[in-house]
């Protein structure tokens, strides 16, 4: 019997351990995470602008783990020392013959590293309720989304929908380096969401960078000057700093360069963000899709590995994705096709329902959405 020790219980991590207790064994699983729930990231932005109760997005490890049968330990991974083969976290050190790296990805704060106090991110739901409260409090503020990507976007979609509701005099900005805002979808795409977001009321600042900030005041590199800020990061992600200290190839964001079958080195494997896999010349996007995907592959190649068989190249499936914003409609591509309005908007939530983990969640945010 063998010991597999998983790191993160997010999507790829809990899509690992669902794979490994469908497929009969005899190992012995531990999974490890530094959260006792398992956060459906999808939805943070609604925890704003929407009311969603923050708990329906959070899964308990621990009912997980009687459910797939591994052992939860909860604990900060501090580095894996690989040639021993064991695992170090803040609380103990956790042996393993073989190892699925699930870790995700987290906001950098490389770009911001000087400013006196650190921004506002939206990475957990402890972060959503965080942002939530302070936006309900707040009356004459002027909320600053640093990076206009896809989380950019629905974030100041939803603050800006909450403020609108609440008819506060609160503002909402994005400044974004790029000339547009989402700068990797379709002409037409970018054109759907600057012209909703701008409709909105958002105001939209591409071109330039959030430069610096004191106690209540922003500047951007073209001059201007914001008071009142208040800044919230969402212009890059890295991975764990374990991660980033293993003796792998990364890439830009520090995603581990994993071989064809996901692996990095004999027993080995990484999935979800944390894993840099290449599909033809591009690097796939971190996406749920992904994630659970390559969770599920990753706990078949380490049953290959245990058995000495051949493990099996990973071939990702691509079913599209969603930019949803907060009046309920959005844009994106779904099995190839470009969607605007509504219907794309309908379609994310209801994919949302159907990946949500547990019965009970699920429920919860069909009650709440069809409301
Ligand atoms: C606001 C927001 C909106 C998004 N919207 C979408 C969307 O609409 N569609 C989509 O496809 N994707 C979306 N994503 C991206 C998607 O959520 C991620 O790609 C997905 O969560 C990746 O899954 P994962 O399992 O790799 O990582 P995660 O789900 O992040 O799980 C990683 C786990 O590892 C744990 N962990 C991290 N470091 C350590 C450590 N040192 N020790 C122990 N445990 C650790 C964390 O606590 C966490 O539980 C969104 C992300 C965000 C933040």
């Amino acid at each position: 019997m063998g010991k597999i020790v998983i790191i993160g219980g997010g999507f790829a991590g809990l899509a690992a351990a669902e794979g490994l207790a469908w497929q009969r064994h005899s190992h012995d699983v531990t999974l490890i995470d530094t959260r006792a729930t398992s956060q459906f990231l999808p939805l943070l932005p609604d925890i704003i602008g929407h009311s969603l109760p923050p708990g329906i997005l959070g899964y308990s490890l621990k009912t997980a783990a009687q459910r797939w049968g591994y052992n939860f330990c909860q604990a900060k991974v501090i580095s894996v020392d690989l040639l021993r083969r064991i695992v170090i976290t803040d609380q103990k050190e956790v042996p393993y013959d073989g190892l699925i790296i699930a870790s995700g990805s987290e906001t950098s704060f490389k770009a911001c590293e000087s400013w006196p106090q650190r921004p506002l991110i939206l990475d957990s739901i402890d972060d959503a309720v965080r942002l939530r409260d302070l936006a309900e409090i707040d009356d004459n503020s002027h909320y600053v989304v640093c990076g206009g990507g896809y989380t950019g976007v629905e974030l100041a979609s939803n603050l800006n929908y909450l403020f609108k509701r609440r008819k506060s005099r609160n503002r909402v900005s994005i400044v974004e380096h790029g000339r547009n805002l989402c700068k990797a979808l379709s002409t037409k795409q970018i054109a759907f969401i600057e012209n909703a977001v701008r409709r909105a009321g958002i105001e939209v600042k591409v071109g330039t960078t959030v430069a610096g900030s004191d106690q209540d005041r922003l500047w951007l590199a073209d001059g201007t000057v914001i008071s009142q800020a208040r800044a919230i990061w969402a212009a890059g992600v890295c991975t764990a700093q374990f991660v980033q200290s293993l003796p792998f190839s990364k890439t830009r964001q520090g995603r581990l360069e994993v071989n064809s079958c996901l692996a990095l080195e004999s027993g080995v494997f990484a999935a979800g963000d944390a894993c840099g896999f290449r599909s033809g010349k591009d690097e796939l996007r971190m996406s749920v899709q992904f994630a659970l995907t390559q969770g599920w592959h990753a706990a078949s190649n380490i049953l290959r590995y245990f058995e000495g068989r051949n493990l099996l190249p990973y071939s990702p499936m691509d079913p599209g994705w969603v930019v949803p914003l907060a009046n309920g409609r959005g844009c994106g591509n779904i099995l190839g096709m470009e969607m605007f309005g509504r219907l794309p908007y309908v379609l994310h939530t209801l994919i949302c329902m159907a990946r949500s983990f547990g019965l009970a969640n699920r429920l919860q945010l069909a009650r709440h959405y069809g409301k």
